[in-house]
């Protein structure tokens, strides 16, 4: 068996951060992660900091002026 030196690919690290891949599967990344193989953790952490960016803010959500103070500030160019 040489599933520790399989890497995941970056769209798995993709699916996993955004709690996409079956329970099996994000077993086997969150222990390939915690064997710590760097490769694959700059990846999730790359991910985790897109999916922060692009992802709705759900739990925290931003007061409206501050989504108004922002568009002010970056007026679309289009
Ligand atoms: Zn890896």
């Amino acid at each position: 068996m040489s599933d520790s030196n399989k890497h995941f690919s970056e769209a798995a690290w993709s699916d996993f951060v955004r709690q996409l891949v079956a329970a099996d599967q994000r077993t086997e990344m969150q222990a390939h992660l915690d064997a710590g193989c760097a490769e694959c953790i700059q990846s999730y952490n790359v991910w985790v900091q897109v999916v922060q960016i692009a992802a709705p803010e759900v739990e925290n959500e931003p007061p409206r002026d501050g989504i108004q103070s922002v568009k002010s500030k970056f007026p679309p160019s289009r």
